[in-house]
């Protein structure tokens, strides 16, 4: 009795995405709303409007630190409220089928490894680049359930507390926040810049998208800041390879947009720090399903 469908859900700190989705990864009907705070009522509500008979299980991904002994969600940064909530028992009880909860990353990771740009590769580490910066390994065509915070290792010992406590985590350095506040202490020096004109003055409305216009136009500034994001993320890179020695680097997220500028500058600087037999064989790659990653890779928990 193999019920062709599961439901997966992608639970962000801005965004539910919910689909039902086909043993073969093929997205049936898909749902997207902003994330709300009453997580269990609009998680399930989305939930009722595709489950039915032919539903197998549902798969959840949720930003944040999961608790794999009790299914649960430890800490979550950007959605607080997930914390004090029990969603797989909650779902469990309403729909009467098995509920599996991951880490989005890891979600993401497993839905590039089923339908994505890791289908060929037998290890891959995907990195997720936004606000901050996610991680999850696959090695040897399984998911490792492991926390993978790749944006928390720490690659500079005395560098700014990070929320998680630790010091100078790659994505203090390397991620969508610092960019802008990079960019916003820049120009607060009164540097010379095409963003001034961009934001109309205002360097607290300036998106990663107005730096990566501005420097692909050839901007001084939002080039800089672009290579010195990259050139940290590259040194992240290059830890992870030198670690786990993966086939590929798969890089998703909203900054994969400045790829021209901000990766090639990883890929350089991680191509000097990498263990030279460890970088000839890998492969460093964009994201095939961006968005859907994650909620493919939640239905794939089920599977
Ligand atoms: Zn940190």
């Amino acid at each position: 009795m193999n019920k062709p469908y599961a439901i997966g859900i992608d639970l962000g700190g801005t965004n539910l995405r919910v689909a039902l989705v086909s043993r073969d990864n093929e997205i049936i009907e898909k749902i997207k709303k902003p994330t709300s705070d009453d997580i269990v009522a609009s998680v399930i509500r989305s939930a009722e409007g595709i489950f039915s008979d032919e539903v197998a299980g549902i798969g959840i991904g949720v930003a944040g630190l999961i608790d794999r002994e009790n299914s649960r969600v430890f800490t979550s940064p950007n959605l607080q409220a997930v914390e004090k909530v029990d969603l797989v028992k909650e779902l469990k009880e309403r729909f009467s089928v098995p509920v599996y909860i991951e880490n989005d990353a890891n979600a993401a990771a497993l839905g590039e490894m089923r339908a994505g740009a890791g289908r060929d590769f037998s290890s891959f580490v995907l990195f997720t680049l936004g606000t901050g910066i996610g991680g999850g390994i696959v090695y040897n065509r399984k998911l490792l359930n492991v926390s993978a915070e790749i944006g928390h290792m720490s690659i500079n010992a005395d560098g700014e507390k990070c929320s998680c406590g630790n010091y100078g985590c790659l994505e203090s350095y390397a991620a969508g926040r610092a960019i802008l506040s990079n960019a916003v202490s820049l120009l607060e020096t009164g540097r010379e810049s095409l963003l001034k004109v961009q934001c109309g003055g205002n360097f607290y409305k300036l998106t990663a998208e107005d730096i990566n216009k501005a420097a692909l136009d050839g901007d001084n500034l939002a080039r800089e800041i672009l290579k010195t994001a990259g050139r940290h993320l590259g040194i992240g890179i290059a830890n992870v390879i030198n670690i786990i020695s993966p086939e590929a680097i798969i890089l998703s997220g909203g900054l994969t947009g400045a790829w021209d500028i901000y990766v090639q500058e990883a890929i350089k600087e991680a191509s000097k720090r990498t263990l030279k037999e460890l970088f000839e064989r890998v492969r460093i790659l964009p994201s095939l399903l961006s968005d859907d990653a994650g909620i493919i890779g939640s239905a794939g928990l089920v599977f």
